[in-house]
């Protein structure tokens, strides 16, 4: 028997934030399907390609997807393998280095996107 969630969530391609409904397999953990959320003020229930279809590297495998679910460092610097970490001590090492490189080059030196 397949067992189906619908969960709500905001597109993360561009700065309109347009809500989308995923339909998501839990037997799978995957998502299967995305439409565009009557909820979505600015969208309306409407959404452009990227928010469509755009969702499919979440399902593979060639992609980061064990990196989209869980946090990993190279714990022994650049091009050692990726180590799965817990949230907190992903947050942590983040937070370590970007302190360093503000302490370092100035608070221009750093920028965050999403
Ligand atoms: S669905 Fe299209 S228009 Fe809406 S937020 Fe995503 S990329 Fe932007």
């Amino acid at each position: 028997m397949c067992a189906y969630k619908k969960i709500d969530t905001v597109c993360p391609y561009c700065g309109t934030g347009c809500v989308i409904t995923c339909t998501v397999d839990t037997e799978k953990n995957q998502v299967i399907e995305a439409k565009g959320s009557p909820r979505g003020v600015n969208n309306e229930g409407r959404l452009c390609l990227k928010g469509l279809y755009g969702w499919d590297y979440l399902n593979d495998p060639q992609i980061l997807t064990k990196r989209i679910r869980q946090p990993m460092i190279r714990k022994n610097g650049k091009g050692t393998p990726l180590v799965e970490v817990s949230w907190q001590e992903a947050i942590e090492y983040a937070a370590t280095r970007l302190k360093a490189i503000i302490k370092e080059y100035g608070p221009d030196a750093v920028m965050g996107a999403g």
